[in-house]
């Protein structure tokens, strides 16, 4: 099992953002390029040269998008509330893709969570972050669990998977921008989550193992 904790404020991305976002825009601009030409000379296949150069511009628009996450922070909704509502609604709105894959979503909160110091609209977009891998990851008849409570006057979220698990050079790349394994992924859901993980004062630490799952446990410093 490898073992990591990551302190979020050593996180210095924007360079190797600059360059990285640069890189993955020019690929779906090239291929778009590619089929408006095609599109001139070769009027039998337009519908279908028009559904891949929709596909690429949905892609470049959802790379701006949670690009543009990470320029949000300034303007974040700090206060000091509780987080239980917005983890079943998260989790609500995962059911779906979770059930179509065969895989079981589940959650278990400690009753009467302490609230935290944040911003909730953030904290949902990292919850649907680790939930998301940690379904795509997972085959049919596996598991995902969420869990919540509190030790030592820290809340803790945890998110547990039966999926692919990481080997130790994947698991020391994740959060890097737009590292992915995956075919249609952008690489930036771990570093935007990263990021405001780190703006909520948090940390987070994860253990995985290639073929047996993944556990991303979140510490949140109770108020
Ligand atoms: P994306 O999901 O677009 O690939 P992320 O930043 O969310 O980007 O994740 C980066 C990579 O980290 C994934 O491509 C995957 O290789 C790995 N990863 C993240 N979460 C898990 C998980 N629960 N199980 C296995 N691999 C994971
Ligand atoms: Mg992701």
């Amino acid at each position: 099992t490898e073992q990591k904790l990551i302190k979020a404020e050593t996180l210095n991305v924007v360079g190797e953002l600059a360059a990285g976002i640069a890189h993955e825009i020019r690929n779906p601009l090239t291929s778009l390029k590619g089929f408006i030409q095609l599109i001139q000379t070769d009027k039998n296949q337009r519908p279908e040269y028009f559904k891949i150069i929709l596909n690429e511009v949905d892609r470049i628009e959802y790379i701006i998008k949670e690009f543009l996450l990470l320029a949000k922070n300034d303007t974040q909704q700090m206060k000091v509330q509780n987080i239980s509502a917005m983890l079943w609604d998260t989790v609500a709105l995962l059911q779906t893709q979770s059930l179509l894959k065969g895989v079981e979503l589940k959650m278990k909160l400690q009753e009467g969570l302490p609230d935290i110091f944040c911003d909730l609209h953030q904290l949902k977009q990292v919850f649907i972050n680790y939930i998301k891998n940690a379904i795509e990851a997972t085959n049919a008849g596996g598991t995902v669990s969420v869990e919540a409570y509190v030790i030592e006057g820290t809340l803790k979220v945890k998110i547990s998977d039966t999926g692919a698990g990481m080997d130790p050079e994947t698991l020391a790349k994740i959060g890097s921008p737009f590292f992915t394994t995956k075919e249609e992924g952008t690489g930036l859901g771990l570093m935007v989550s990263h990021k405001i993980i780190k703006n909520h004062n948090g940390t987070f630490v994860v253990e995985s193992e290639k073929g047996t799952g993944t556990v991303f446990c979140l510490s949140f410093p109770v108020n």
